[in-house]
């Protein structure tokens, strides 16, 4: 389930989402409470100044101090003047004497809590004398008949009950914006990964039947562009793929279609009536003939399936090119005899590391197509020498050559240049094992032809490097 890219979006998202909500809620709350607390203190600052500053009128206008004080004691009204009304005030003598209440604490008998102070306002939270939450200022200021301490204090209760609902709306919020949110990224991304579904619908829709279509890129999300690039350049790849198998299978079916003609017609003419013993002779022989030749199709044919699908294990051993050479011409010798074609082999050692068979399967191919592809008396020259890192195996023939048009294509399965048709039997499938050998073990082939005269072929093979390292 968390495999689903929608899912981890909305994982997330809520998870980015709580973090930043609960911290911006944290962050308000605590802003909120610094606010309103410094507007309390604001409030309770100018309160001890009026009350200062009425004593300093008295003073400059020489009246009885104290009797000022009681006075301002009982002056006060509004909110002062209720009993623990959660606003008062007091003043305190010097020797910790309270002299002056608000009436809404000396209805109650009720006092401040003294805290030394100094000439700059102290401000703190206290429990107060209705045992609420109480914030209180203390100052003392300093007349001309001693230093007094003031105080005022105004119940917190207020602005805790306001903050404790800011904090429960905000709680009571959190969850449901917390499901909206997490629903709203659930459709959002339902319809950012609809592409996504439409796109592989696509995929799904490709059979063998229409690999020649192609995922149409105009109109795609821009990210889906490269993914739907690379699925049209495999289908290319398949659709390549599959129509050579289809071209091989029914050229390996015409290739095998002549030589059954061939049987067949010769067992029916042969058995409409009674044969000589020479005639029976004669006809098996010739039907020995087109049976080697489909053999030779389907050893080949097997070969390159083996080829294709990469079971043919090549084992990598270290030989000298010029030993394998030298068995490939002991195998043919006899055939090249029976054309008079001499066979001649120069150069020097170049070690490779190789498959022993395949090599030999390489160069007993071209060998035999030079012969098969020779004049009477013609010659065949072997060279074989080491450049650049590569070994080369030079193979001249002085055959009937390829036109230029053709040397292409003559490593095409079952590809026969027509003029050779008539010439001499063979699949057509030589040079392509021959190819896939070669390339197989890194190296390339390379033609030079000129009709009428010959031909050359030349492999190209990488030198065993480990034997060089040996050398130094
Ligand atoms: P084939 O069984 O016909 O020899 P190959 O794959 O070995 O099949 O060769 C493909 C074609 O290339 C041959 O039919 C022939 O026309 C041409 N070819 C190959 N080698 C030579 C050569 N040495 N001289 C002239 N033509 C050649």
């Amino acid at each position: 389930m968390f495999n689903s890219i929608k899912i981890k979006l909305v994982v997330l998202f809520i998870a980015v989402f709580s973090f930043f909500f609960a911290g911006l809620e944290i962050f308000l709350y605590y802003e909120l409470e610094d606010l309103v607390v410094s507007l309390a203190d604001e409030r309770l600052k100018s309160e001890v100044e009026t009350l200062a500053n009425m004593i300093i009128v008295e003073e400059v206008q020489h009246t009885e101090l104290s009797a000022e004080l009681s006075e301002l004691a009982s002056a006060s009204t509004g909110v002062y003047a209720e009993k623990l009304s959660g606003h008062y005030y007091q003043i305190v003598a010097p020797d910790g004497k309270i002299i002056v209440r608000s009436p809404s604490l000396s209805k109650a008998d009720a006092a401040l809590p003294v805290v030394p102070g100094s000439q700059t306002p102290d401000y703190r939270t206290v429990t107060g004398p209705d045992n609420a939450p109480l914030r209180i200022v203390t100052r003392i200021y300093v007349f001309a008949g001693g230093a007094m301490t003031f105080q005022a204090g105004d119940s917190l209760t207020d602005t805790y009950r306001l903050l404790s609902s800011f904090r429960n709306v905000v709680l009571a919020l959190f969850p449901v914006a917390f499901v909206l949110c997490g629903v709203g990224v659930f459709i959002v991304t339902g319809f950012a990964l609809k592409p996504l579904k439409d796109f592989s619908s696509k995929i799904g829709e490709v059979t063998e039947e229409n690999l020649n279509e192609r995922i149409e890129e105009k109109g795609l999300a821009r990210e889906l562009k490269p993914l739907a690039g690379d699925f049209n350049t495999m289908l290319g790849r398949l659709e390549e793929s599959f129509s050579r198998q289809k071209r091989f299978l029914s050229n390996a079916s015409h290739e095998l279609r002549t030589p059954t003609t061939i049987i067949k017609s010769f067992c029916d003419v042969t058995l409409n009536r009674e044969r000589t013993a020479e005639y029976y002779r004669e006809a098996i022989a010739r039907i020995k003939e087109s049976v080697d030749r489909m053999c030779e199709i389907i050893d080949r044919t097997l070969v390159i399936s083996r080829l294709d699908t990469r079971e043919a294990q090549f084992k990598h051993e270290k030989m000298d090119l010029m030993d394998v050479m030298k068995n490939v011409i002991r195998i043919i010798e006899p055939s090249a005899e029976r054309k008079s074609i001499s066979i001649s082999l120069s150069g020097g050692p170049a070690v490779v590391k190789a498959d022993r068979e395949g090599l030999i399967q390489v160069f007993t191919n071209i060998v035999e197509n030079a012969i098969k592809y020779n004049v009477e008396d013609g010659r065949i020259d072997i060279g074989i020498t080491e450049s650049n890192g590569m070994a080369k195996v030079r193979m001249e023939d002085t055959g009937i050559g390829i036109p230029a048009g053709e040397i292409d294509r003559i490593f095409d399965r079952f590809y026969r240049v027509d003029a050779a048709r008539n010439v001499t039997v063979g699949s057509g499938l030589g040079l392509s094992i021959v190819r896939s050998i070669v390339e197989a073990h890194g190296g390339r082939v390379e033609v030079e032809s000129e009709p009428g005269k010959g031909s050359v072929f030349t492999v190209c093979l990488p030198l065993n490097t480990e034997q060089r390292n040996g050398h130094h």
